[in-house]
């Protein structure tokens, strides 16, 4: 993680944004140390217990978390950890964004379904800071920032989940400057709980003559508690948890069916900003979200990795090739075990970089203090942000079942737990809009941004890094830039559908473009470590840099060199899945 903070993530160029003392390089690459050992200690312990016991739903509505989590919550809060990545100036300890997510990276590594909390929490933060009025930055960002109380982001309905504008809670304005909301959400995460005292819900739902679809949300925040004048907790909201959900994974996430204003005329909601403007400030915020989840794809890899590796050195079966006779070798030194976890390897610096990069460019389409920079970095943000987040928790889902099956029948037996690194990760594909939501969104509406420059000029940057590599990276150099120049015609297709009004052509490929575009990033992210570990930094060992190259290697020949066959899939058009009759399905 240090050497992609230092060599590929482009920790000097957020150093030089964030001018304050204690962001200097050597507090910063010592804080994720110390999230680390925090991470290892006390967090990672809770992942077996929140997985077999799981939060519970009690007769009266109440919610219980699994033994341990209500001990690591504190240490957590108190610790400063959930804190640390927001600004200063609201309570925050103003970590960049490139490093808050290393450190977020490892809490979800530890567990993810305590870190959802965190995560939420977040939304909420972001939500109220950038939308919200004085006052209600007063009442509620302090105690959120700390996560002392914790948030929800709460959108979903039983008939509304991919189209958010179906949505029907309805909210009633009051006398007093104050709403009534009444509604079923579903698949709300801590939606209730016994972590913190308060939980504060940003509910979308529509007010009286709302136009229809996505122009009529508004936002509202509707807490468990209200909040008295003199910051006190008073009167309790009218909020039920009807139900948690059984799921696949995160278990000690309870997946709430919450009622709002089920027992009179409403719970007291507050409105965020306008009314109907409630979806222009979900999609403002949505990045950070969506990175995240692309973190969780990348972290539970992380975990299932660490787990594989050290059975397959352990595990002992078979001989190896030219072995003698009666030999059991471990199973690490078999071509085809080694296979998998060199693609989880590799698969997994690729994605810390892509997702490192993604980070950066947020950071630096917030900070940085010239404006043609801040566009082009907000931009590449827009890109990067639905690739890292499909693109990462698809291979989640990939690589932890890998790990499963480096541990052969053992993987399917809960009592290992490797299983639970990939039952947790399913859910990153679905949540935070699907990944072909999110495959659609970068085809229709990221690679036209500035008439197509902006996702050219990030294409270019990919081939000129692969033409500079010379002598023995030069075979990925030519991998990169085969696989760069397939996803520069793939993109060149959608363009000229996107002209044409060819829609669903560009849709039909959209997942396939999405699938080569990261390939290709991460190849480019490799490529620069590659080329940073061949320059031999210092503070690092002969061998470690070595591995690094190897990996680029591997990665060129084995996942970049699929990517000009990917494009085959992406541009081949619409036509093909329509030629079976829907009756013919099933
Ligand atoms: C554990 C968990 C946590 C969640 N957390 C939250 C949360 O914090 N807040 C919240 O509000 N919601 C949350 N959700 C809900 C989640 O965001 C939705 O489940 C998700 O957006 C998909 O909606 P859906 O389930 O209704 O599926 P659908 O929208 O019915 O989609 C079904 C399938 O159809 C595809 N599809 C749908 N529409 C289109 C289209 N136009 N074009 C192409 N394909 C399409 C989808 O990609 C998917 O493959 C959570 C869900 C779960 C299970």
């Amino acid at each position: 993680m240090r050497f992609n903070l230092e060599h590929v993530g482009g920790l000097e160029t957020m150093t030089s944004l964030h001018q304050s003392e204690h962001l200097a390089t050597g507090l910063l690459t010592g804080i994720p140390e110390e999230a680390g050992r925090f991470a290892s200690d006390v967090i990672a312990p809770l992942a077996k217990v929140g997985d077999t016991v799981g939060s519970i739903h009690n007769a009266d509505g109440t919610v219980t978390s699994p033994p341990g989590y209500k001990e690591a919550c504190r240490q957590f809060v108190d610790a400063g950890w959930p804190a640390s990545g927001f600004p200063e100036e609201i309570g925050g300890g103003g970590l960049p964004w490139v490093i808050g997510s290393a450190v977020q990276e490892m809490m979800i590594t530890a567990d993810m379904a305590f870190s959802l909390r965190t995560m939420l929490t977040g939304g909420t933060v972001d939500m109220i800071h950038q939308f919200g009025s004085e006052e209600q930055k007063a009442t509620y960002l302090d105690r959120l920032v700390t996560s002392e109380w914790s948030g929800t982001m709460v959108l979903t309905e039983p008939h509304a989940g991919s189209d958010v504008g179906a949505l029907t809670s309805k909210a009633a304005s009051a006398d007093d400057g104050t709403y009534r909301v009444q509604g079923t959400k579903l698949f709300i995460p801590w939606g209730e709980h016994d972590l913190s005292d308060n939980i504060v819900h940003v509910v979308l739902a529509r007010t009286a003559d709302a136009p229809p679809g996505t122009k009529g949300i508004s936002c509202f925040i509707v807490p468990k508690y209200l909040v008295e004048a003199d910051g006190s907790l008073g009167e309790r909201n009218d909020i039920t948890c009807v139900s948690i959900e059984h799921k696949i994974g995160i278990h000690s996430s309870p997946t709430c069916v919450l009622s709002f204003g089920e027992n009179g005329d409403g719970a007291v909601g507050y409105l965020i900003g306008e009314e109907n403007q409630g979806m222009r400030y979900m999609f403002t915020m949505m990045n950070a979200a969506r990175l995240g989840v692309g973190f969780e794809g990348l972290a539970l890899s992380e975990r299932s990795y660490q787990q594989a590796a050290l059975y397959a050195k352990e595990r002992l079966q078979g001989r190896t090739v030219g072995g003698p006779p009666g030999e059991t070798a471990p199973i690490i030194k078999h071509p085809d075990v080694r296979r998998m976890l060199m693609m989880m390897r590799a698969n997994i610096e690729a994605m810390r970089g892509v997702l490192t990069k993604t980070a950066l460019a947020l950071d630096e389409a917030r900070y940085h203090p010239d404006e043609a920079v801040r566009h082009e970095a907000d931009n590449l943000a827009s890109i990067l942000t639905p690739i890292s987040k499909a693109w990462a928790s698809d291979l989640g889902v990939e690589l932890t079942s890998i790990g499963i099956q480096i541990h052969g029948g053992a993987g399917y037996i809960e009592e290992t737990g490797a299983a639970q690194w990939w039952r947790d990760s399913r859910i990153a594909p679905i949540y935070e809009g699907t990944n072909g939501i999110q495959a659609q969104d970068l085809a229709m509406r990221r690679i036209p941004l500035d008439g197509g420059d902006a996702i050219r000029k990030l294409l270019e940057s990919v081939g000129k890094d692969a033409g500079a590599l010379a002598g023995d990276l030069r075979p990925i150099g030519d991998r990169l830039l085969a696989a760069a120049e397939a996803g520069g015609e793939g993109t060149m297709t959608f363009g000229a559908w996107l002209m044409g009004g060819e829609y669903n052509d560009v849709l039909a490929g959209a997942t396939p473009y999405l699938k080569m575009m990261g390939d290709t990033l991460g190849g480019w992210m490799l490529a620069i470590g590659a080329a940073a570990a061949a320059a031999g930094p210092e503070g690092y060992s002969e061998e470690f840099l070595a591995d690094r190259i190897a990996t680029a290697s591997f990665y060129a020949e084995h996942i970049l060199s699929t990517v000009p066959a990917l494009k085959a899939s992406a541009t081949a058009g619409s036509a093909g899945l329509y030629e079976i009759d829907e009756a013919s399905f099933a």
